[in-house]
């Protein structure tokens, strides 16, 4: 690739992966064009079954939207108002919304103060009665402790849905000595294809992964207004479907998709390698379990920082981006009496600290060199004041 230390950094670069792909992207949509076929057909079909190749899973159900694809599977396990489901509250708001649409009871689990992912411990002190579901959330492209979790969740009889929007691709070490992949280990597993995921396409997608042949005709059916047999309506459905154009550009970017997340942990070793042994930085910590598909590079910033270090990073020319700046058990629309500030502290404490960084398969050396350092400048900059907590330590 020539230098590009000129081109404008963003967080992500989706213009640049499409000129490597144009070609035969272009050419799909001229044959769908021609060929009017819209909404499912061959290539929704041929998606899902590549898919399910990749992931080693026995089906994909395509959807329109990741958010759906959350609901459709809570919908399918025949949940009813009132049950309990158990999820982090560190994480992008559409698990606990349809949650709450479907009128079943958000229980927020803290997560891991190294990963960030859902504490399998926490979720145990969770469990009440009235418990139905888990779903844990493989977040920022590493996988949540899925061992942990199907244990407890055998336990206690409990389906766990596993929203796997920020990690397809990545393969998960099970405890029998199995590899799996992210999303085909739960009772179900969702996606989202939105273009800035992992595997996005153009517009909006989703999926859901089962092993389960029963299960999967439930999904469909529920996909298609809860029918089988055109105007014959058995169950309460949705209308949720990817469409022909999005399916395109999805299989020819699953032919890429080991190749990106290789681009995604290129640019996350440049950045470790910048930042290790900082005094106010602390780089992503993988877990022993799961190998990293980088969906976002998240730092932790110490002594109160965080702020300034964006600010700082946007007059270089730097877009940086706090995911999430308020977790779920404190946004207005989401609060309850049952869990409140100080509940959740992991979680509470990661929303002050955490600055993502730009993260895509385009990042070339000089922009990685440009962005580490712009962040390494502003320390250089500051009064050098201890950090404020042991990283190390529980808060
Ligand atoms: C993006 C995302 C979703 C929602 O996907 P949409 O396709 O935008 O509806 C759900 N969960 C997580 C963790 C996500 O990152």
């Amino acid at each position: 690739m020539t230098s590009t230390t000129t081109r404008t950094i963003q967080m992500v670069d989706l213009v640049g992966q499409y000129h490597r792909i144009k070609p035969e992207v272009d050419a799909a949509f001229a044959r769908i064009l021609e060929s009017a076929g819209f909404i499912g057909g061959p290539e929704v079909k041929g998606f899902e079954q590549e898919l399910s190749g990749h992931l080693g899973c026995q089906e994909t159900i395509a959807c329109a939207n990741g958010t759906d694809a959350i609901q459709i599977a809570l919908m399918a396990l025949g949940l009813s108002p009132g049950d309990e489901v158990i999820t982090t509250a560190f994480t992008f708001v559409a698990t606990v919304e349809v949650v709450g649409l479907l009128g079943l009871t958000p229980v927020f689990a803290d997560v891991d103060p190294e990963t960030f992912l859902i504490d399998p411990e926490d979720i145990r002190r969770k469990i009440t009665p009235r418990t139905k579901a888990i779903v844990p959330v493989h977040l920022f492209g590493q996988c949540a402790d899925m061992g942990a979790i199907m244990a407890i969740a055998a336990e206690h009889g409990l389906h766990v849905v596993e929203d796997n929007a920020q990690a397809i691709g990545a393969a998960i070490n099970m405890p029998d000595g199995t590899t799996r992949k992210a999303g085909t280990i739960g009772t179900v597993g969702t996606t989202s294809f939105f273009p800035s995921k992992n595997l996005g396409c153009y517009g909006d997608g989703g999926a859901l992964f089962t092993n389960d042949k029963v299960l999967a005709g439930r999904i469909r059916q529920i996909c298609n207004h809860g029918s089988e047999v055109r105007y014959y309506h058995d169950i309460l459905g949705v209308n949720s479907r990817l469409d022909a154009l999005q399916a395109a550009v999805l299989r020819i970017k699953l032919r890429h998709l080991n190749e990106y997340a290789s681009d995604r942990n290129r640019a996350a070793t440049a950045y470790d390698q910048a930042f290790a042994g900082h005094s106010h930085l602390r780089t992503p910590v993988r877990t022993g379990h799961s190998d990293h598909v980088f969906h976002q590079y998240t730092l932790r910033v110490a002594g109160g920082h965080r702020d300034g270090l964006k600010k700082h990073l946007e007059a270089h020319g730097v877009p940086a981006m706090v995911y999430y700046p308020v977790p779920l058990h404190l946004q207005k629309a989401y609060a309850t009496r049952r869990c409140g500030k100080g509940d959740l502290p992991v979680s509470e404490t990661l929303a002050a600290e955490v600055l993502s960084l730009p993260m895509h398969t385009e990042l070339d050396a000089g922009q990685l060199a440009h962005i580490t350092g712009a962040v390494l400048s502003y320390f250089g900059n500051i009064h050098p004041d201890p950090p404020t907590h042991n990283h190390s330590d529980h808060p």
